[in-house]
């Protein structure tokens, strides 16, 4: 069982300390009650299920994304999947700092990583989307750094959407957080990630996460794998030569020498949401106008508005908070 080690450290002490490392927002979880409310009951993945010793305490970090990556329009701009690989590259050693630092104060720390692919999940006609080994996202919310949104994305009152996060796990027994009870989401009234979504994977409350994934992960371990088995099977081997010469080809070695397009990928949905400091200076300008929109998706919004809330809502509603 986790059990809280005592510290002279406090939550105050430790937020200060990942914010002088770098971290724009720092929350704390508490494990026993992320444990208690697992987002996705039929595949639980809480503190405990990674460690029974050091999970007491979820710390949440979060950097804000570079605005001027959220202007590009196009969701598979190159740009956007290097500012985002850099970034996470930048909370994981922001976090390992935090970890040995936790650790100098006589208290564990245990980094959590931002990404975990189990092959198992990829295989074709089952549910492919990409989990990880605790959800960032639910961690957030518990941590009391904002709410989820219409497609279950983190919105922050800082940043929106716009933020990538960072997990450190500890026994330090320091106070918590407490999670934000009101939505920050404007619902389908507002409904712009539906809007902007390329690959139409917003739903009422909810996403189609296999979708998504193929956009938020163009060229992650599925679409290696696929790709690959397509190269080993071609029987002409002149195509064979070309396909190993190809546009695709050139995308992998690029994501796999940098991780782009692979961890990295389609955030428009972040990039348009409205809500957040920094979105009225910073970003109406550049993002209000939406192209992906159509009239199909305004009738669609039009209906969620009047329509009865899904059990996806009720599923999440401890995150998404109460609409008021
Ligand atoms: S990440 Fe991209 S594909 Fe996924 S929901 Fe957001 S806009 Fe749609
Ligand atoms: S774009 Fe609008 S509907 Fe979508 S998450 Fe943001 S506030 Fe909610």
């Amino acid at each position: 069982m986790n059990e809280l080690i005592p510290t002279t450290l406090t939550a105050d002490d430790i937020k200060q300390k990942a914010r002088s490392l770098g971290a724009d927002l720092v929350g704390i979880a508490d494990g026993a009650i992320m444990d208690q409310y697992p987002p996705d009951p039929d595949n639980p993945r809480g503190p405990s299920d990674i460690t029974e010793i050091d999970g007491g305490r979820v710390i949440v970090l979060a950097k804000r994304i570079s605005f001027a990556t959220s202007r590009l329009p196009a969701w598979n701009d190159q740009h956007k999947f290097y500012g985002d690989e850099l970034l996470i590259s930048a909370l994981e050693e922001l976090a390992l700092d935090l970890v040995f630092w936790l650790e100098d104060n006589g208290v564990p720390g245990l980094l959590v990583p931002y990404h975990h692919v189990d092959p198992t999940k990829f295989l074709k006609g089952k549910d492919t989307q990409t989990t990880h080994p605790l959800s960032a996202t639910h961690a957030a919310v518990e941590a009391g750094l904002g709410t989820l949104g219409l497609n279950h994305q983190l919105i922050t009152p800082e940043y929106g959407p716009r933020v990538i996060l960072g997990i450190v796990m500890t026994s330090a027994d320091i106070a918590p957080d407490q999670k934000m009870e009101k939505t920050l989401c404007l619902g389908p009234e507002c409904g712009r990630c539906l809007k902007a979504c390329p690959a139409d994977a917003v739903q009422h409350w909810d996403r189609d996460w296999k979708s998504c994934d193929t956009y938020r992960s163009p060229f992650g371990f599925e679409f290696v794998a696929d790709y690959l088995t397509g190269v080993m099977t071609e029987t002409d081997q002149k195509k064979q030569i070309g396909m190993l010469r190809s546009m695709e080809s050139s995308e992998l070695f690029q994501a796999m020498l940098r991780g782009s397009g692979i961890i990295t990928g389609c955030r428009r949905c972040a990039d348009v949401c409205p809500v957040g400091d920094d979105y009225e200076e910073l970003l109406k300008k550049w993002v209000d106008e939406i192209a992906e929109e159509t009239p199909e998706k305004i009738a669609r919004l039009a209906e969620m508005v009047d329509a009865e809330l899904p059990k996806s809502y009720q599923n999440q509603k401890r995150w998404i908070g109460d609409l008021g």
